[in-house]
């Protein structure tokens, strides 16, 4: 087996506990398998381990390497989870199964209008900025449940969920409560939310997707 596939294993159970301390039901959570800055040939042997879900956070890098890998297995899932440019709406609609990363109007429209043209239907996620970090993507916590209301009824867009990336310097708990909370508020059942360093505490706040890269696949190098 490779350290991946061992890996996955690992985290799988403790997926599976962080359900059973937190009173959810088994299967409640969807693991993530982040494999970004990692080769098809790194990413197989956790397709072979079963995971079928992955993410990944550049639209250019997806297109590299995934349709040969969805030509080998059609039932995976793939879920954009990095910043979207709206000049890349149309291959992010063709790419991908699911777009955690929606966080402004141009975007909105920009998804809208490939989701008509291609006909088909990535299942849509609002990043939510709960740290207010000026480097980081994602919409202002006090104008998230007004957005989600304007994708809906403006933008014509089914939104599933909020997704959030805590600020790397802070305790992610309250940032996940945080993100429960709107979610609550916008009347959407998904939470994308939780990481290497924090998934079990994201499930204990109510995450039902986890994006798990390092955990799984190893340290990534430094970027750049
Ligand atoms: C890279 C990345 C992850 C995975 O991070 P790890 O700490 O390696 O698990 C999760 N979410 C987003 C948005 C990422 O860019």
């Amino acid at each position: 087996m490779s350290d991946a596939a061992a890996a996955l294993g690992e985290v799988r159970a403790r997926i599976e506990a962080a359900e059973r301390a937190a009173g959810r039901p088994a299967g409640a959570v969807t693991l993530v398998a982040v494999s970004k800055t990692y080769e098809a040939e790194a990413i197989r042997p956790v397709i072979a381990a079963g995971q079928r879900v992955f993410g990944e956070n550049r639209v250019q890098e997806a297109a590299g390497k995934w349709p040969a890998l969805r030509a080998e297995h059609p039932d995976l899932d793939l879920h954009l989870i990095g910043p979207l440019q709206s000049n890349k709406a149309a291959d992010a609609v063709r790419l991908f199964d699911a777009i955690h990363t929606v966080d402004r109007d141009k975007i909105a429209v920009a998804l809208a209008a490939e989701m008509a043209r291609q006909g088909r239907r990535p299942r849509l996620f609002v990043q939510v900025n709960t740290g207010l970090e000026s480097q980081k993507a994602g919409i202002d916590p006090r104008e998230a449940v007004a957005f989600v209301a304007r994708c809906r009824d403006a933008h014509g867009l089914s939104i599933e969920g909020l997704m959030a990336i805590p600020p790397a310097d802070e305790a992610p708990a309250p940032h996940f409560a945080l993100l429960k909370k709107l979610a609550g508020e916008a009347g959407v059942a998904a939470l994308s939310m939780g990481m290497s360093g924090d998934f079990e505490t994201a499930i204990a706040f109510g995450a039902t997707h986890v994006r798990v890269g390092s955990a799984i696949f190893g340290a990534r190098p430094p970027v750049g």
